[in-house]
């Protein structure tokens, strides 16, 4: 079958939000409050001639195990079952405990790693990105899925991995 990209991060980084952009439709479902994809939602996609299904990946909510716990067993999910992970942070919050403790987990991986510094919607954020290479994912890509920045130079990178 065609390549998966698993797309995961936080509640609330934008993850819905550049799965439509990458998708260029409305099909994620994005929300003000945090959390509300639930579980795992698989889409076709295609850029730049190629096809991949892309994963969009929910459902991160506390539970009784807590934030991290969480998070840490999405990411676990997303190495074993996708062809590449694609960890989505918030740069106007910056790397987080739990976004350092995703990235532990996704070090890991034998799987091609990627990075999205989101919701750089204009250049004053962009300086702040480079603080991201400290996570050791490599090169962080800076992106505004909201208003489409850069998602072409993260998509060409994803490719590469795919
Ligand atoms: P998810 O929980 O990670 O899937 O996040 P969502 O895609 O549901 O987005 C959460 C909130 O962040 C929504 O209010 C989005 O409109 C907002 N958001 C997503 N991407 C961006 C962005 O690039 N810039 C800004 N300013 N807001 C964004
Ligand atoms: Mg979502």
């Amino acid at each position: 079958g065609q390549p998966v990209l698993a797309v995961v991060g936080r509640p609330n980084v934008g993850k819905s939000t550049l799965v439509n952009r990458i998708l260029g439709r409305r099909e994620a479902v994005v929300q003000d409050v945090p959390g509300v994809t639930r579980d795992r939602v698989a889409y076709d996609a295609y850029w730049g001639g190629r096809r991949f299904t892309l994963v969009d990946t929910g459902g991160w909510e506390p539970d009784a195990t807590g934030l991290q716990a969480s998070v840490a067993a999405q990411a676990e999910l997303a190495m074993q079952t996708a062809d590449a992970v694609l960890l989505v942070i918030d740069a106007t919050v910056g790397a987080t405990a739990t976004d350092e403790a995703v990235s532990k987990v996704l070090r890991r991986s034998k799987k091609p790693v990627l990075l999205a510094a989101n919701k750089v919607d204009d250049d004053r954020l962009l300086a702040d990105t480079a603080s991201l290479w400290s996570l050791g994912l490599g090169e962080p890509h800076p992106v505004s899925a909201l208003h489409g920045r850069s998602s072409g130079d993260l998509l060409d990178a994803i490719l590469k991995a795919l």
